[in-house]
């Protein structure tokens, strides 16, 4: 998944009651699943539940979806494995209605909702006995359950239906489904979902892909997976296949152009297999969402949820179904321990999607990316650094106290990459490629940290040699601020050409002069980044007239764009800009331009003037994101 951030803290009460709760479990044992050995899971801060003590094992809903209401409801059985003879089971919800709890003896169980705590919700103590082996929920979503979207038929690309979707990252789970909310917790799932009989539901595991004409749909996830990756959708939704084992979803008006776009998605399958050993799925597809989705895209297990904004007309975009593709191994069969572990679940995933990408479209592209990874990384840094969270630039992130979701930047995803390039170096690719094989087979199906991923790259890597740990500083990495010495410089002959058109630019050649033929949206990020502060007014409209920015239907250029209109104030890419954010919601362009925007009062009123006729089509991860920009101060 894709995350940008500001952080939010919470009080210091709220830390030490979380701890505390969390604290007396610590020391006992759970099965991680049927194939694993024992475990004991780290103490996760974002968590109310004690699965040390006593996890779910297996979740079967029984949802009805009431798009008049804007709820879920129905119930939840949970299948428990007691380990310690537990007498209360903790679990995690938020802003859900509980109408009762009955235990498998038929009693109705007693139950204690404590107190709301902002972004974590509620402790739900559940009181059951030794021998209780489940219970069942029976409750309702609230209108307002931050990992659901409802949408109006208007607010989707084909117009004329309702539409749903949720995003369970990182601890939204809990507002639609009370449940064990932390990664390490592992469990498989079953559910019966009933809608209206012209949409169709489709869930992260085995389902049809054709309506069933009474808006009834069963689903089955077979292997364990953790709460947040648990995700629905429900809309008006046409399949074609892609391949032998893929196939893509999307509105009807759109599905002949999201297929064209990802015509490559058996070989990147393939290509991952051949990479790192077999896909464990099953089927790999990909849901193509409304505009309002807020984030590029989530590794739902089966089944991606995708942004519209990918859907370029040139396949330019699509090392984003790479990166969720590859999160089949890092993330959902290897899955970080806790939200401090993150850059376990995105460091490898893009690591891994340069490796297909190369596979697939060649090295020089993969060059392209990896380039353009550092100069995001590096303004990364810069800005943690500006805001005095250097902490926050570490691989291991310490987020106890803080909203997850704010606090996870791309240094996970891109330092992580970085550094798992520069093990490659060291050791070769031949045995980096058998080692991290390995690693996604020993480890599949189970939670790892830091701690573990360490001595496991000690264990079968490195193994003591002292030249190798020179090379690489893996605890610098780890555990240090921003780039150490090792770092690899990212080189690309493609760019340096970009390079020289900018030097051209910069002194006086006029846009239309410029050597631009052949360039990829990699080339124009590149020009447009590389141009930052060092154009005027007359420039950009020249460029404006030359390459035609402000009409261009590529998400990715418009958004480094506007960043220069905004700069110079050049009014006349307003009206386009006004369209591009009340039509897309994802968080990553929204950032970037309303911050700027936020920052005079012009630009203030203007932002949120658009903001509000906009707020409907955003989800609620970026409607918290933009109103912490826009109103924060007030
Ligand atoms: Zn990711």
């Amino acid at each position: 998944m894709n995350y940008k951030t500001k952080f939010a803290l919470i009080t210091s009460l709220l830390f030490t009651f979380i701890s505390c709760n969390n604290n007396t479990e610590n020391d006992k044992e759970v099965n991680g699943e049927e194939t694993s050995e024992k475990v004991t899971l780290a103490n996760d801060a974002h968590s109310f539940s004690n699965p040390n003590d006593v996890a779910v094992k297996h979740m079967h809903l029984d949802l009805a979806v009431d798009f008049e209401r804007r709820t879920l409801s129905g119930s939840v059985r949970l299948d428990l494995d007691n380990k310690t003879n537990a007498e209360v089971l903790h679990l995690d919800s938020r802003q859900l209605n509980i109408d009762k709890i009955v235990l498998d003896n038929g009693e109705e169980a007693s139950y204690e909702l404590a107190e709301d705590v902002e972004y974590f919700g509620q402790d739900l103590a559940v009181n059951i006995t030794p021998e209780t082996k489940s219970i069942n929920i029976y409750y309702q979503t609230s209108p307002e359950a931050e990992a659901l979207q409802w949408l109006k038929p208007e607010q989707t690309a084909y117009g004329k239906n309702p539409f749903l979707f949720s995003q369970s990252q990182a601890i939204l789970a809990r507002t639609w489904i009370p449940c064990q909310d932390s990664p390490g917790v592992k469990f498989t799932y079953s559910a019966t979902v009933k809608t209206n009989p012209e949409l169709i539901a489709l869930m992260s595991a085995e389902n049809g892909n054709t309506k069933t004409g009474d808006g009834v749909y069963h689903f089955e996830m077979k292997q364990p997976i953790s709460s947040y990756l648990l995700a629905l959708t429900v809309g008006d939704l046409e399949f074609k296949s892609l391949g032998r084992n893929c196939g893509v979803f999307a509105e009807p008006n759109m599905l002949e152009k999201c297929a064209w776009e990802f015509a490559d998605m058996q070989s990147m399958i393939d290509s991952a297999e051949a990479l790192y050993g077999a896909y464990a799925w099953g089927q790999y597809d990909v849901v193509v969402l409304p505009p309002s989705f807020p984030f590029g895209g989530m590794e739902n297990p089966r089944l991606t949820f995708a942004t519209p904004t990918i859907i370029a007309g040139d396949r330019s975009l699509v090392a984003l179904i790479a990166h969720e593709l590859a999160h089949s191994w890092s993330g959902n069969l290897v899955t970080n321990e806790t939200w401090n572990d993150f850059w376990l679940n995105e460091g490898f995933t893009v690591y891994f999607e340069q490796r297909i990408m190369e596979k697939i479209f060649g090295t020089p592209y993969e060059e392209m990316e990896t380039k353009l990874g550092m100069g995001g990384l590096k303004q990364t840094i810069e800005r943690l650094n500006k805001d005095g969270q250097i902490d926050d630039t570490h691989l291991y992130l310490d987020l106890d106290g803080r909203n997850p979701d704010d606090g996870l930047t791309d240094i996970a995803y891109e330092k992580g990459r970085f550094f798992l390039q520069t093990v490659e170096k060291a050791v070769g690719r031949e045995k980096f490629d058998a080692f991290l094989k390995q690693y996604f087979t020993e480890n599949a199906f189970k939670p790892m940290n830091t701690k573990r991923f360490e001595a496991y790259l000690d264990e079968h890597l490195l193994k003591g040699d002292s030249a190798l740990y020179a090379a690489i500083q893996p605890k610098a990495w780890i555990y240090g601020p921003g780039l150490p010495e090792t770092c690899p410089t990212p080189e690309s002959e493609e760019l340096d050409k970009v390079t020289t058109q900018i030097e051209r630019f910069t002194t006086g050649t006029s846009a239309s002069e410029l050597e631009v033929e052949g360039w990829t949206t990699h080339h124009w990020l590149y020009f447009l980044r590389g141009l930052k502060g060092q154009v005027n007014t007359a420039q950009l409209a020249d460029m404006d007239k030359a390459f035609g920015f402000t009409n261009s239907g590529n998400n990715e250029i418009l958004c480094d764009w506007f960043q220069h209109c905004i700069a110079l104030e050049y009014k006349d890419a307003y009206p386009s800009m006004d369209r591009f954010l009340t039509t897309v919601g994802r968080r990553k362009f929204l950032t970037p331009l309303y911050e700027p925007l936020a920052a005079t009062e012009d630009g203030k009123a203007w932002a949120k003037d658009v903001y509000e006729r906009a707020k409907p089509g955003y989800h609620a991860v970026s409607k918290n994101t933009i109103e912490g920009i826009l109103y924060a101060s007030e």
